[in-house]
């Protein structure tokens, strides 16, 4: 098998075949185990030697599907509590084979009208749907991480014309350091754009009045009195080890006493602003400069998705535009390319499966489901409770459950700070090995805890029992283990 032009007719078919294998694995889904360790051996049937003659479109394919629905983690299944992962809608899971069918140019205008037409779509529903004003400019993004970088790029942009500096013609060179003050709650992934930005890592001042980070309003407010001049603030709508937020309003009213950008990273909490019983915890966010958010979380549409609005429309052509290429399209050129707004170049049309589950199920139909998310993990928060030997670290606010397990035991048998941390390690290990739920530990004021999220549409009340049992079953046989007698194991 050579040339693809020799199996032009066997498009079709090989469709055919991921649709047939789709059904099977959907329905298996929800019963899935998360994780079946045993199949990691499938692993070694995507080695071997770069293919001389291929194997052909319907071979291989074949072994894509069954090597791929043996492996992959069911991380789009009702019970990866992970990080912060959303599962697929039908909808825009149905969107993104579309989105692959058609396969988009869509940074250009002229590569793809139909994308460019669809983001500039669904950039305005989403800036209906989360309460931003319509004028705000836009881009759909990889990820929030991507959002964060183009949000922070426009800041960026920004501080230096402060500086009398066009940074994206001449640099950072000559300028001095530039100021970004954050509660203890900012996403690395913030750190990671502003070390992509130049402006390093390591400079954001974090103003925390307490070890969870909570941000210390006087002592942001007193940095930027010492500033005395354009600096960056980072407002956190979800922190990822409890799902708190920064008071977006009081950051938003210090930016406006001190002419400061302020940016919000809303990634998965910028979704409370769909629920009117829970928007309070975003209030503010509509007077935000830049705001992030991903939609391979809480909008469960397929990896990668992310978007990021920033008020001064202008600010991202500035940023990211002008290449000076002249096979490109010439400035004051009317349609609207969107690889002049953020970092990437060609690019996918990832608007499709937004679309696809907007349209499909509209703003009522977002809000039910992070409704009730927020009531799953208030029922967990109960089940942990109500559990003599679950610990709750932190109120649930949103679609986190911050705790940890702590065995009932007093006087000399009392576990120290330390053995607790080491049961609990194992425990978030030994679950993740047991694949019936998947959870990750953190270290949240200083101790180790588990952190489940729950952002996926098909989760239910019976999945949260059950992942509350498992914990508790597991928790046991760890917690009967010899104490100290097991090495200490990475963080899983
Ligand atoms: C997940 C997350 C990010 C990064 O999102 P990616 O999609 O992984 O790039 C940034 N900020 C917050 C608050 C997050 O929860």
């Amino acid at each position: 098998m050579a040339d693809p032009l020799h199996e032009r007719d066997l498009a079709r078919p090989a469709l055919d075949l991921v649709a047939r294998a789709a059904g099977r694995y959907l329905e298996a889904l929800p019963d899935l185990p998360v994780r079946d360790p045993a199949a990691d051996v499938v692993f070694d049937r995507l080695g071997g030697p770069l293919p001389e003659r291929g194997d052909g479109t319907l071979a291989s394919i074949e072994e894509l599907l069954d090597i791929g629905t043996r492996g992959a983690i069911q991380s789009s299944g009702p019970r990866f509590f992970h990080l912060v992962v959303g599962g697929a809608t039908p909808a825009a899971q149905a969107g993104d084979w579309v989105t692959g069918l058609l396969d988009q140019p869509a940074g250009l205008w002229i590569g793809s009208p139909l994308a460019t037409e669809a983001e500039t779509v669904v950039l305005g529903w989403l800036k209906d749907l989360f309460g931003l004003p319509d004028t705000y400019g836009g881009v759909l993004t990889p990820s929030a991480t991507f959002a964060n970088l183009t949000a922070l790029a426009c800041a960026r942009h920004w501080w230096a014309a402060r500086h009398g500096v066009d940074v994206s013609a001449d640099g950072l060179a000559g300028l001095p350091t530039m100021p970004v003050l954050a509660s203890g709650y900012v996403h690395p992934s913030n750190r990671k754009a502003l070390q992509i930005l130049g402006c390093g890592r390591d400079t954001i001042r974090i103003c925390a009045r307490d070890d969870a980070g909570r941000v210390d309003i006087d002592a942001m407010e007193r940095a930027l009195i010492e500033i005395d001049g354009p600096a960056v603030l980072i407002a956190s709508a979800g922190e990822v080890n409890t799902g708190d937020f920064d008071p977006i309003d009081a950051l938003a009213d210090l930016a406006r006493r001190y002419g400061a950008w302020l940016h919000v990273d809303g990634a998965f909490g910028l979704f409370a602003g769909v629920s009117p019983r829970l928007a309070h915890l975003v209030r503010g966010v509509e007077r935000a400069h830049s705001v992030a958010a991903d939609g391979h979380k809480w909008l469960n549409v397929p990896y990668e998705s992310g978007f990021v609005f920033v008020r001064d429309a202008d600010m991202l052509g500035r940023a990211f535009g002008s290449w000076n290429a002249p096979y490109l399209p010439e400035a004051g050129d009317t349609h609207l390319d969107y690889n002049r707004l953020g970092p990437e170049s060609s690019r996918r049309a990832r608007a499709l499966p937004i679309w696809a589950t907007l349209r499909a199920y509209g703003r009522s139909g977002y809000r039910e489901m992070i409704e009730r998310h927020h009531d799953l993990a208030c029922r967990l928060g109960e089940l942990v409770e109500e559990a003599p030997e679950l610990e709750p670290l932190a109120p649930v606010r949103l679609c986190v459950v911050c705790f940890r397990y702590r065995p009932v035991e007093s006087g000399p048998d009392a576990r120290t700070e330390a053995e607790l941390d080491e049961l609990n390690r194992r425990l978030g290990a030994e679950l993740n090995a047991d694949g019936r739920v998947y959870v990750g530990t953190t270290v949240y004021r200083g101790r180790v805890a588990l952190r489940p999220a729950i952002v996926n549409w098909r989760t239910s009340a019976a999945d949260i029992d059950l992942f509350a049992a498992v914990v508790r079953e597991i928790g046991a046989r760890v917690a009967a283990e010899p104490r100290g007698g097991t090495p200490t194991t990475g963080d899983a």
